[in-house]
């Protein structure tokens, strides 16, 4: 049986009763809520498996790329199924991956912005005129396929306190310096609930790896500033292999203050943007 479906779009309702079906049928999956939007939406994680390899995938940060989150969900699901079949995934048996390994799960970062996104935000509604009326200082993006930013018009991967003043000054000098559906870093780091959960989740973890995905550009970025993390080039190359997207120096104007940047600057380890 299937649960998460992958041909509609991925609003938060459908996240929120795939995960109650998922529990039903599942319950070992370990579902816990980390944090709130803008909205006062959940943010989820789930966490696959109890071994001492901690890891830690993203999806959702960017409304406009919330493919990401249905990629995710189906990968919890599959890995469900596997673990209960007692079956391999991708050649690894999931029941030694279980026991090996603990993968923390963040499908969804902006729930409110995917809402609006898939078109589930009713057009009534005050969060939805406000976005009109952001959107409205930026008329060349289309809208609101073209919002990647949470419902306040902050870009969620520009809140990180790593090179952060560096980004505002690139942004604010490209006519992003007040809320817009992308690429407005904010008035200060983490000043939004979103980017806030994310961080503190992560600093509360001891994670080996960090994978934050996104779908815009088919490439891998997995260096920050002159950081080389140790194996990151290695295991870059590897998923570089597995999807056929390229590996990446990032581009200057987008290098600084995003998740792996801050991750990559505080841990020196490999975190994967792709
Ligand atoms: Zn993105």
């Amino acid at each position: 049986m299937s649960i998460v479906p992958t041909n509609v779009n991925y609003t938060y309702n459908l996240l929120r009763s795939n995960l109650i079906s998922l529990n039903t049928i599942y319950p070992f999956l370990n579902i816990q809520i980390v944090g709130n939007s803008v909205m006062r939406k959940n943010i989820y994680v789930i966490k696959l498996g109890k071994g001492p390899n901690k890891v830690f995938y993203s999806g959702g940060i960017h409304a406009n790329e919330w493919i990401t989150s249905t990629l995710l969900m189906k990968f919890i699901e599959d890995y469900a199924t596997a673990y209960v079949q007692d079956s391999s995934l991708y050649g690894y048996n999931v029941r030694n991956l279980f026991n090996s390994s603990s993968i923390y799960i963040m499908p969804m970062v902006n729930p409110d912005a995917i809402n609006l996104v898939t078109g589930s935000l009713p057009t009534n509604s005050f969060a939805y005129e406000r976005a009109l009326s952001i959107t409205n200082n930026f008329p060349s993006i289309p809208f609101p396929s073209g919002w990647k930013a949470n419902i306040n018009g902050v870009d969620l991967n520009l809140q990180f306190p790593a090179g952060w003043e560096q980004a505002k000054e690139i942004k604010y000098s490209q006519g992003f310096n007040k809320p817009a559906p992308r690429d407005f870093v904010g008035y200060g780091p983490l000043t939004e609930p979103e980017s806030l959960a994310i961080y503190n989740f992560t600093l509360m973890h001891d994670f080996r790896l960090v994978i934050a995905y996104h779908t815009q550009g088919q490439e891998i970025y997995w260096q920050f500033q002159n950081f080389n993390p140790p194996n990151s080039l290695e295991i870059g190359e590897k998923f570089s292999q597995a999807s056929g997207y390229r590996l990446s120096e990032t581009p200057y104007n987008s290098s600084f203050a995003g998740y792996k940047d801050w991750f990559i600057q505080t841990y020196n380890r490999p975190r994967l943007y792709n």
